[in-house]
Parts: C-alpha cells; structure tokens; sequence
C-alpha cells in the first residue's frame, strides 16, 4: 500500500514508535553517519546521499560480543538470546539486501545462530531508497537497484517535502496505520523518481561470464597485479554489509567466549595451527576476496556475494577499487580447454 509521510510529521512518528521500540537511524558522529538508537532531541542525518560507515550488519553482529561466560571450575552460562522490539530506520537498500544474504549463513536449516536470528524477529526494517544514487554505489550492475525491497518491511521515497511510503509487510503495516493513501499522481511520481534513479547509475562491470573468468584463472599473474598496493587492512571487508567471518576466543580473565569479526584478508585468519597458510599473502587473499563474492557465493544460494553498497570503493586507504578489479578480470582469457 502506498502512503504518504509528511516530513514534518517524522519526528513526531519517530517519538511515537520509541514508545513500543528500540529505534535506530542515521545520526551523525565524528564526521561519518551510524546507525544510533535515537534520544531525545536526536538529529537525523538524511541528507547525505551514501551510506552510513559500518553497516547496520553490526546491529546483529556485533563487532565482538560474548556468547557465554564461564568459571575456571567448569560452570557456564550462555547469554540470552531475547531482544527488545527494534525498529532500524532510513536503512539503504543494498544493506536491506545483504542482511537477506547473510540470513542464508546464520539460519540455515540444521545451523541457526540464536543470537541473529532472535535479533532478526525482533527487528523491523524500513528502508530509505536512493534517490540520489552515491558515487561509489553500484547495486544495478549486481541485479538490484537503489529502491530494491529485498530485506524491507516498509521502503521510503523522498519526493521534496514529503515521502511516499510503500508498506511491504504485515510488520510495516503496523507502523504506518495512521498515514494518508497515496493519490495516484504521488505514487506516479515516486515510480518516476525511483526509474530515474536506476537509469542514471551506470554499469560498473559485466557480471555476465564473470564467474566463469575468476575460477578459469585461479592461478593467473592476475592477482599478484591487482592486490600488490593493498596493505592488508582489512577494510574493505570489515565495512562490507555481506561479509560475516568471524572468529571466537576465550578470554580467560573475563571468563567470557568471545565473538570478535574477523576477515579473509588477514595473515593469520587462514593460518592454520601447523603453521602452514594456505593464503600466505596477499594475492591468495585478494583471490579469496573476490572470488567469494563473484563465484562461491554463486555457487551456494546463486547470487553474486556483492550487493554494489560501494564501501570498499570508498574507504580502501590506497584506492583499491572492486569495480576496475571486476572489470580487468572480465578481460582475462577464458581457460584454453585441450582435446
Ligand atoms: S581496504 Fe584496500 S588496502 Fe585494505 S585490505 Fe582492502 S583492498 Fe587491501
Ligand atoms: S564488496 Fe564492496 S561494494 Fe560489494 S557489498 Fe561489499 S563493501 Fe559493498
């Protein structure tokens, strides 16, 4: 159903759900935006047209966050599961997405993560569409698009002094019975707004045959060429909506098991306990990087591992960019098959 939202009324309905929810939205903290459970006389930073710096992944996964707390005499107790009702509002759509991927890793059927998934049924999802697509963003070159709604229960479009809002779940409903239906004029604005937003990002890379090309070329000089400015920092995939690796430790003195984020493009993330590395450096990692996003992933749920949210573009501190790596590697030679 498609409603209207004056933008004078959001704080108002924004106070209004605090009453029944945990409300998060885009603030700004030392110059970069985050997701920020509001307070009073909070501030919304809307107007920026990218998104925030950590994705609101970090809002089920958090950055390191205890599983259990145990005793040096053997007792344990795990940490419970239950979370308060959340609302995350003005969340993009390419992080909408990848919140749908990364459900795929943590509730499968024979694996579920209590902790994501009790987070996940308690959290209801309203997106802001980009209307105004960023720079570095490239959602459409991977299949999706600036108002997507994979993810949303309810998905926003700013049309100047008002949004119009596209109620896609029951969850959504629920949040928006006090709104106006949309006149037809508006809801034909805002799907003209939403095209032309699609239309002006152009085509990063050719996804078509892109697979195809990494794995014919696992062992080429190609990797060696495109990671050798990277420094192993790591960012470009801390700050990745998609990506989910983690790793767990016990932290004797606190007497806590402790999940920390993790990343491929550490050394010792793949260092195994012999000492042997699989991927000693940093064009095994690079490999590994791309690679999951634009062919493992392919094969495990059939959808590239990528949803074009354009983070590693714009934080990597040496300018390495994903799209002219995609782009190059769609030039290498298909692998030469002999009879
Ligand atoms: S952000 Fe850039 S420099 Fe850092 S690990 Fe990623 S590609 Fe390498
Ligand atoms: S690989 Fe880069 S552009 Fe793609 S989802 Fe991750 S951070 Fe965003």
């Amino acid at each position: 159903m498609n409603l209207i939202l004056k933008k004078d009324h959001l704080n108002h309905l924004l106070n209004a759900w605090r009453q029944e929810y945990e409300v998060y939205a885009p603030q700004s903290l030392q110059n970069f935006t985050h997701f920020l459970p509001l307070q009073d006389g909070f501030e919304l930073a809307f107007d920026k047209a990218h998104n925030t710096r950590i994705p609101p992944k970090a809002l089920f996964l958090p950055t390191s966050e205890a599983l259990l707390k145990f005793t040096r005499f053997g007792g344990y107790e795990e940490v419970p599961s239950e979370t308060a009702p959340r609302l995350i509002f003005g969340i993009r759509p390419c992080d909408a997405h990848a919140m749908t991927m990364l459900d795929t890793v943590f509730e499968q059927e024979r694996y579920t993560d209590p902790l994501w998934k009790a987070r996940r049924e308690a959290t209801v999802v309203v997106g802001l569409g980009c209307h105004e697509p960023c720079q570095t963003g490239f959602c459409t070159t991977v299949g999706s698009g600036p108002f997507n709604h994979a993810g949303l229960d309810a998905i926003l479009t700013d049309l100047g002094e008002i949004f119009l809002v596209e109620t896609l779940t029951e969850k959504g409903e629920h949040l928006f019975t006090q709104l106006e239906t949309a006149s037809e004029d508006q809801s034909m604005h805002a799907s003209e707004v939403q095209q032309a937003a699609a239309a002006s990002m152009p085509i990063a890379f050719e996804t078509e045959g892109l697979k195809q090309k990494l794995d014919q070329n696992f062992a080429s000089p190609y990797w060696e060429e495109v990671s050798r400015s990277c420094l192993g920092c790591g960012v470009c995939t801390f700050l990745c909506p998609t990506c989910f690796c983690f790793d767990i430790v016990d932290e004797a003195q606190r007497g806590e098991r402790v999940r920390n984020w993790d990343t491929c493009m550490f050394r010792t993330y793949s260092l195994e306990a012999s000492g042997h590395n699989p991927r000693p450096s940093r064009v095994e990692r690079t490999r590994q990087r791309l690679s999951h996003k634009y062919s493992y992933w392919l094969d495990q749920i059939n959808q590239i591992g990528c949803t074009g949210c354009g983070r590693c573009v714009r934080y990597c501190p040496v300018g390495l960019d994903i799209r002219a790596m995609l782009r190059k590697a769609h030039q290498l030679p298909s692998e030469v098959l002999h009879a």
